[in-house]
């Protein structure tokens, strides 16, 4: 579903993101982790266009993200994204907010936006909150909608930078309980976290990233029990 081959990113001579490369396959999850600054949110942007890169190839669901013909609002409209901050639009109504893109982009009608719309409240246990405003919600419920809004447009991968970062302790797991529910229904998943916990129970590999680099990119039981490399055990020695 999502393939990155021998990806390099500059900023200006700054080598952000050196020769990566990874695949994805339809349905599977995958964790990214690694230091701050080691290019974990720029990889991810990169996959739905929302960045530009130098060299190599990314191909999602066999389109090419770096060829000036492919386009890319119908691409990124097909590959959600959920962020650290939620990005909810404040004077808009939860229930307009999942509403508003499937509107513009899908032209679908009122009626049947508002009835997805509903459904993934539904789904995501927020179904009482949909004339609310995102002001009114906790972090936890706001990134939910977040995650709803997403699903909405029917995407085939789901991209997640850092979802529960910004969340006090107690509303994480509401928001991890979501996506490990997507996880089982199978969804393709490239989500960067240190819930490693997450990781654990949910991903079937994890990635890890250091000053750009994938060190490594393993099953995820191979990756926790079978430690050997010193990067990723210098890292995973500070957060676990
Ligand atoms: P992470 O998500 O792993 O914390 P980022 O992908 O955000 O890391 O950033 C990787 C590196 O690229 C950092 O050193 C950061 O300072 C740098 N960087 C990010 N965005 C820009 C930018 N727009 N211009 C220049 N440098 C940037
Ligand atoms: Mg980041």
């Amino acid at each position: 579903m999502i393939e990155i081959t021998g990806v390099s990113k500059y900023y200006g001579e700054f080598e952000v993101l050196k020769n990566c490369s990874t695949r994805v396959e339809k349905g599977e999850v995958v964790v990214v982790c690694g230091p701050s600054g080691s290019g974990k949110s720029t990889l991810i942007k990169c996959v739905n266009a929302l960045e530009p890169f130098q060299k190599g190839s990314i191909r999602v669901d066999g389109i090419e993200v770096g060829d000036p013909g492919t386009d890319l609002p119908d691409l990124r409209s097909r590959v959600g994204m959920v962020f650290q901050n939620f990005e909810l639009f404040p004077h808009l109504t939860i229930e307009t907010n999942i509403m508003l893109a499937q509107r513009i982009v899908l032209g679908r009608s009122e009626d049947a936006a508002r009835k997805k719309a509903m459904e993934l409240l539904d789904r995501v246990g927020l179904s009482a909150q949909a004339l609310k405003y995102p002001s009114q919600l906790s972090g936890g419920q706001q990134q939910r909608v977040a995650i709803a809004r997403a699903l909405a447009m029917n995407p085939m991968a789901m991209l997640f930078d850092e979802p529960t970062s910004a969340l006090d302790p107690e509303m994480i797991s509401e928001v991890l309980d979501v996506m490990s529910a997507l996880a089982r229904d199978g969804m393709t998943m490239m989500v960067v976290t240190h819930e490693m916990g997450f990781a654990r129970r949910v991903a079937n590999r994890v990635i890890f990233i250091d000053r750009g680099e994938i060190v490594e990119d393993r099953p995820t039981e191979e990756f926790f029990t079978d430690r050997r490399n010193p990067r990723t055990e210098a890292f995973l020695s500070k957060i676990l």
